[in-house]
């Protein structure tokens, strides 16, 4: 992999790497987690892979952009130019003089789960330890699934939590279940912290709230509730390394067993320009006893909420059907867990 030159800075403290932020600002400086993401975008920077093609979008054979790129998207959000031409123009594309290496900040590496019975993850966790945690798969079973779910084993032991989030892609595996489980993630940046929802994260494909100069360093769960479960499933083309056609994650608690819904949260991936809040589903299931019919109609709200593309992975019309279809058995699993495991 031939990679472009850069020198490699190694912080202690997430103070010292917002320094190193701020200081290389204008010569380009990116943070390097487990660099799954980063090395594979360094490689390719003249078209980061995750910026959305349109039908206009031409390539040179050698995988540059033709100096007549044509790319003239209907979509009347795409900003002018097209997707393909605003990456071009935007200095975050550009190949970074420095890379910060987190890898010091072993403060950022924990899960615990504090007193009240929240669950706090550092930034810096690998996708691996995630389903290892018992706490987690039990009580936080959604995050379990999409960390068990992404990528490889060696990508697992790589990649961080941090670095799917911050990433901001469309389909990453944690951030749709972290969405569903209500997380919270802290952001540190030279004037202190902050505290941003999981579903206000994300603005767009690669794009997020997070400022050039902080560091996502730790995100929070709130307490399992009684009588609540979670799950996510990914749909992908094959079961490995693979980026999802739809990824489905649910969160449900109930009053009492068997009785009505008290709360629920369903995020969905891969079919929006970020992982999306479907909120309808809330509307529809709030305070009614899940059975066939109400999961159903609350399903059917997921996949309205859907705004797929088509792409090589899957049409747009598939995708809405696929959030449908997993919305619903997604419900029912969770259901029958906590009437299984009240
Ligand atoms: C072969 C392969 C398969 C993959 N399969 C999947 C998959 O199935 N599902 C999926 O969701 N992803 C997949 N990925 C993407 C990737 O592995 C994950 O997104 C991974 O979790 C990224 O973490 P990282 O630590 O490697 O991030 P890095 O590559 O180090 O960083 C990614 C981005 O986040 C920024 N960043 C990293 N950490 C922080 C932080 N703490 N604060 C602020 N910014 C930060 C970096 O500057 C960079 O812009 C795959 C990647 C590869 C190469």
């Amino acid at each position: 992999m031939i990679l472009p030159r850069f020198d490699v800075l190694v912080p202690e403290t997430v103070d010292q790497a917002c320094a190193m932020l701020v200081e290389h600002a204008d010569e380009g400086v990116r943070l390097l987690a487990g660099g799954t993401d980063l090395l594979v975008d360094l490689r390719r920077p003249i078209i980061p892979y995750h910026v959305p093609r349109c039908d206009g979008c031409t390539t040179h054979p050698e995988g540059k952009v033709a100096s007549t790129v044509r790319c003239e998207p209907s979509d009347p959000l795409m900003p002018a130019g097209g997707p393909l031409r605003a990456a071009l123009e935007d200095p975050r594309h550009a190949a970074p003089k420095y890379l910060v290496s987190l890898h010091k900040l072993n403060q950022l590496k924990s899960i615990q789960v504090l007193g009240d019975g929240s669950l706090k993850v550092g930034a810096l966790t690998t996708i691996a330890a995630i389903p290892r945690s018992p706490e987690i798969r039990r009580s936080w079973t959604a995050l379990a699934d999409g960390a068990a779910n992404l990528g490889s084993p060696l990508v697992r032991n790589r990649g961080t939590l941090g670095g799917n989030i911050a990433n901001a892609r469309p389909a990453a595996d944690t951030a749709v279940p972290a969405i569903a489980l209500d997380g919270t993630l802290t952001l540190q940046g030279p004037s202190g912290t902050r505290t941003v929802a999981a579903e206000d994260f994300a603005r767009g494909p690669g794009l997020s709230v997070m400022k050039p100069d902080e560091v996502l360093t730790e995100v929070h769960f709130p307490p399992p509730l009684p009588h609540a479960g979670s799950a996510y499933y990914k749909l992908a083309n094959r079961k490995a390394l693979e980026i999802s056609t739809v990824g489905v994650a649910v969160w449900l608690a109930l009053e009492k067993p068997g009785g009505p819904v008290k709360d629920v949260r369903v995020a969905l991936g891969a079919v929006g320009p970020t992982p999306i809040l479907a909120e309808s589903v809330g509307e529809v299931l709030a305070g009614k006893t899940p059975d066939e019919k109400v999961l159903g109609k609350a399903a059917m709200a997921a996949a309205g909420d859907a705004r797929p593309i088509d792409d090589h992975r899957g049409a747009a019309w598939y995708r809405v059907q696929m959030v449908e279809l997993l919305t619903l058995r997604l419900l029912k699993t969770v259901v029958e867990r906590i009437a299984s495991h009240p």
